[in-house]
């Protein structure tokens, strides 16, 4: 199974449990931001173990995102400006 894309706006290739062993709930986060976690139910499988991360990623997987919203969060910086030189003939 693919694990899609995170709310950061990278797609993680390796996803963190963050939890005990054999936790009835664990946290999983991406490896590209580490910010955003989802709380899935781990129903006391050993962490790590296959059957956690399977867990894991269907969480993560089907968790909602919340679109990205492109009109105040990513405002371009202000680039610096490079002087226009309309003219170089120095007329001294
Ligand atoms: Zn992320």
């Amino acid at each position: 199974m693919q694990i899609k894309p995170c709310p950061c706006g990278r797609t993680p290739t390796k996803l963190h449990i963050n939890a005990q062993d054999r936790d009835k709930w664990a946290s999983v986060s991406g490896d590209c931001c580490n910010e955003w976690s989802i709380e899935y139910r781990n129903g006391y499988a050993r962490i790590p173990s296959d059957e956690s991360m399977e867990l894991a990623l269907a969480a993560w997987n089907a968790a909602t995102r919340a679109e990205p919203a492109n009109d105040e969060l990513s405002r371009p910086a202000t680039a610096c400006h490079e002087p226009q030189r309309d003219r170089e003939a120095g007329s001294a």
